[in-house]
């Protein structure tokens, strides 16, 4: 049985209306994941679609993954989500996938990187922006492919973060190829989904808001497996997810009102 929400929410690109169906019983918290992710994308082509209106030009194409080099950040609902999407493979799939997993793992071991990260995914206490940056810089600057990336496709399409979902750029596709030393123009976000499943699960489980780095996704969710066997009400779920999307939208538009609160 499912309970069907209608959903409305203003965005600083314009109103997003949606129909939400959730489980009226008890789930556990990935089953929450695809609707916060489909809201996300939602605000994310009002974006795209001001933009176009405005004449930019979404550089973006299937096939590109220059972005695909830098470290990408998942909410832990998110690290659960995946686990379970990689279990479901046939086989051969996932352990070409585990293998190249292990061998990113070896690469960030070899740099010194590895317990950096694991740092980062257990850290007691929020990391500032400050602390993190170095970190993400070291692991842009080996430009190890994404292990779920094949042949310049993600090979998890369906199941990326939501981080992946939401890099858009406008400026164009060459200045990709150095993130870090290009001016390259991101479409605005409105609403940071892993943030968000990061606060929710944060809430629920009483605990820091973490965001863990991808390539040790999998390991963290194996490690922390008890944790997502929890379930709560859907409609208490959903309740929280939104309660952070209207922060998250209020926020947003004061920022854009305000570009100096931001540094844009
Ligand atoms: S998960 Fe997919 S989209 Fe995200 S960085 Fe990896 S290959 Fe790229």
């Amino acid at each position: 049985m499912v309970e069907r929400f209608d959903v409305a929410l203003n965005t600083p690109a314009g109103r997003l209306t949606t129909a939400i169906d959730v489980p009226t019983g008890l789930i556990p918290i990935t089953a929450i994941v695809p609707v916060t992710r489909r809201l996300g994308e939602e605000a994310t082509q009002l974006e795209a679609q001001q933009a176009l209106a405005a004449g930019q030009t979404i550089s973006c194409k299937m096939g590109c993954a220059a972005c695909c080099r830098m470290l990408v950040p998942l909410s832990p609902p998110e690290a659960f989500s995946l686990r379970e999407y990689v279990e479901q493979l046939p086989t051969d799939r996932r352990t070409m996938l585990l293998t190249r997993l292990r061998d990113t793992k070896d690469r960030l071991t070899h740099a010194g990187l590895w317990a950096q990260l694991n740092d980062v995914a257990e850290a007691s206490k929020p990391i500032p922006d400050a602390a993190l940056d170095p970190i993400n810089r070291s692991y842009y600057a080996l430009r190890i492919p994404c292990p779920y990336l094949e042949d310049e496709m993600c090979s998890i399409y369906e199941a990326r973060p939501a981080a992946c979902r939401e890099l858009l750029v406008t400026s164009p596709a060459e200045l990709c190829q150095d993130l870090v030393q290009n001016p390259v123009t991101p479409l605005p976000i409105a609403m940071r989904i892993g943030s968000i499943l990061g606060l929710v699960w944060g809430t629920l489980t009483h605990s820091p808001p973490r965001l863990i780095p991808l390539p040790m996704a999998l390991e963290w969710a194996e490690q922390h497996n008890d944790e997502s066997r929890q379930t709560w009400p859907g409609a208490s779920l959903l309740d929280q997810v939104l309660d952070n999307m209207w922060r998250f939208l209020s926020q947003e538009f004061t920022n854009r009102r305000n570009p100096r609160n931001t540094g844009r």
